[in-house]
C-alpha cells in the first residue's frame, strides 16, 4: 500500500467515525448555507445530508434563534476560538424529540453546544462546525434532583399534618415580624388559638379522628386569612396568626370570623359527625413588648383569659 492509498483509507474511516458518532455534526459555511450533516443530525431531524446540502439552515429550522446564533457564530469567526454553549442557558437549539427509553418524562432533546471555527489553508476561518450533544439524561437527572430540592425545602418548612408552617419556620416570621414594627411602627398583631376541650375528641373517637379535626381547624383559619397574614401550627392543636398591618379591632374581627366558623361548622370524620370550639388571644405589638418572645407571651395570656372566661371567645390582651 502506498502512502496515499493509506491516508485515503484513514480518511475513509475518519468519515465513518463521523458519520456514526453519538454528536450532531454540522458545517456551514458563513452564509449559514450547510455543507455537512451527519448520520446523528440525519436520524433525529429526518432530513438528509443530500437534501439540507447547501440550504440555509433556518430556512428549514424556523425555530432556530437566528439572531442569537449569528452573533455567536460571528464571533467565532472573528476571534477565531470555540464557543460554547450549555442545555442550562438554551435547552436545545435543535427541537429534536427525545427517544432515549430512560428518561422518557423530556419531550424534547438537551443539547450542549459547541461552535468551532473551521480555517482553510491560508488561516482564514471559512467554515464553522456545530457540535450538538444530546445530554438528556443529565439534564433531566439535574431537573428532578432540583424538584425534589424544592420541595425537600418546602417539607422542611411546613407541617405534615396540616400544610400549616411548622413552629420553627413560623417563629422566625414572629421574629421578623418583631425587628420590622421596630423599624417602622406599623400595626401588627398576633393571634394564638387552641382547641378547646380537644383531649375529649381523642378519647371519644381516638387519635386519628383528633387529626381530622385538628386538620378542618387549620383549613377553616386558613380560609379567613390574607395572603399576607402567616399561620402556623405552634404544639398540637395550637395555632398562631401573624396579621401584619392589623391593629386589634382588625384583628378581632378576623379571629371572631375564624371563631364562628369553626363554632358553626360539624366536620365529618370517619367515625362521627363532631362540632368543636376554639379560644382565641390576641395581642397588638406595642413597645412594651422587648422581644418576640415577649409579644408571644401576651398572645398566650390572653388565650389562657379565653380558656379561664369559658372557652369559644376571643380575648384581646390589652383589655386583660
Ligand atoms: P383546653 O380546652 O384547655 O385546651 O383542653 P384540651 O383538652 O384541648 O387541652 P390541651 O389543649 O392541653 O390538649 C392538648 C391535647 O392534644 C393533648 C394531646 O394528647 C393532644 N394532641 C397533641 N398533638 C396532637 C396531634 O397531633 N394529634 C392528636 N390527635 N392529638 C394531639
Ligand atoms: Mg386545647
Ligand atoms: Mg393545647
Amino acid at each position: 500500500m502506498t502512502l496515499d492509498e493509506t491516508e485515503a483509507q484513514s480518511f475513509h474511516w475518519l468519515v465513518d467515525m463521523l458519520e456514526s458518532v453519538e454528536v450532531g455534526l454540522v458545517v456551514l459555511d458563513l452564509e449559514f448555507r450547510v455543507q455537512a450533516w451527519n448520520g446523528f443530525m440525519e436520524n433525529h431531524s429526518g432530513i438528509t445530508a443530500s437534501k439540507i446540502r447547501n440550504r440555509v439552515l433556518f430556512e428549514l429550522f424556523p425555530d432556530i434563534p437566528e439572531a442569537w446564533l449569528t452573533r455567536k457564530v460571528d464571533a467565532v469567526a472573528l476571534l477565531n476560538t470555540r464557543a460554547f454553549t450549555s442545555w442550562e442557558q438554551r435547552p436545545y437549539l435543535f427541537r429534536f424529540r427525545n427517544t432515549r427509553p430512560i428518561t422518557g418524562t423530556e419531550d424534547y432533546m438537551f443539547q450542549n453546544l459547541t461552535i468551532s471555527p473551521l480555517s482553510g489553508s491560508s488561516g482564514q476561518v471559512e467554515k464553522i462546525c456545530l457540535m450538538v450533544y444530546d445530554v438528556t439524561d443529565i439534564a433531566s437527572g439535574k431537573r428532578a434532583l432540583e424538584r425534589a430540592n424544592e420541595q425537600l425545602a418546602k417539607l422542611s418548612m411546613t407541617d405534615r399534618l396540616t400544610n400549616l408552617l411548622n413552629r420553627g419556620t413560623w417563629e422566625n416570621l414572629v421574629d421578623a415580624e418583631f425587628e420590622r414594627y421596630r423599624r417602622y411602627n406599623q400595626a401588627t398583631s398576633l393571634v394564638m388559638f387552641d382547641i378547646d376541650f380537644f383531649k375529649k375528641v381523642n378519647d371519644s373517637y381516638g387519635h386519628l379522628v383528633g387529626d381530622e379535626v385538628i386538620k378542618h381547624a387549620a383549613t377553616t383559619a386558613k380560609h379567613n386569612l390574607r395572603q399576607s397574614d402567616s399561620i402556623g401550627r405552634y404544639g398540637g392543636e395550637e395555632f398562631g396568626i401573624i396579621l401584619p398591618e392589623t391593629d386589634v379591632e382588625g384583628a378581632r374581627i378576623i379571629c371572631e370570623r375564624i371563631r364562628e366558623s369553626i363554632n358553626d361548622s360539624v366536620v365529618q370524620t370517619t367515625i362521627a359527625p363532631i362540632r368543636y370550639t376554639v379560644s382565641v388571644g390576641i395581642a397588638q405589638l406595642d413597645h412594651a413588648a422587648k422581644s418576640y418572645m415577649e409579644w408571644m407571651q401576651q398572645a398566650d395570656e390572653a388565650l389562657y383569659a379565653a380558656k379561664n372566661g369559658g372557652r369559644n371567645r376571643v380575648i384581646v390582651f390589652d383589655q386583660l
